[in-house]
């Protein structure tokens, strides 16, 4: 497969914030503003998602593109400082990588699932499989080099 069939084929499994349907997206057509299945609202991927323990591994399984999953917990202060960092990447990189938040309080089956010892920790999937880790906070220039370099 070419780089250009690989943009024409990029989706992802995107999880309605309204209603919690997994919804498939084809990131190569974002400026039609999907919208969920169920419910009609739209999904915005220009931003990070949010997946819980149920969905988290169909989010990961499903994209085309690099999954960067950010476990962290809203009194963890370091998760705070990462906050904005993803919020930008996820807006420059919108329809390349998806950014999914999973609240490790209300989600504590998954953080141990991938061996989450600290918070934040940000792992990158590539085609389902890990491919590289983060621990602690890290600025934005060190974050896009661990998903670019994974
Ligand atoms: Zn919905």
């Amino acid at each position: 497969m070419n780089a250009t069939n690989a943009q024409e084929t990029a989706a992802a499994v995107v999880p309605c914030p309204f209603c919690g349907t997994l919804n498939r997206v084809s990131l190569g057509r974002l400026e039609d503003r999907p919208v969920c299945a169920d419910c009609q609202k739209p999904l915005l991927l220009d931003r990070p998602v949010f997946a819980t323990d149920d969905q988290l591994s169909r989010v990961i399984s499903g994209a085309t593109v690099p999954v960067v999953v950010d476990f962290y917990a809203d009194w963890c202060g370091p998760c705070r400082m990462m906050g904005p960092v993803l919020d930008e990447v996820a807006r420059e990189r919108a329809g390349e990588l998806l950014i999914v938040k999973v609240n490790s309080d209300q989600n504590p089956v998954s953080p141990q699932h991938y061996g989450v010892r600290g918070i934040p920790t940000l792992i990158v999937f590539k085609d389902g499989q890990e491919a590289a880790r983060q621990v602690g906070y890290a600025p934005k220039a060190t974050l896009l080099a661990t998903i670019d370099g994974a």
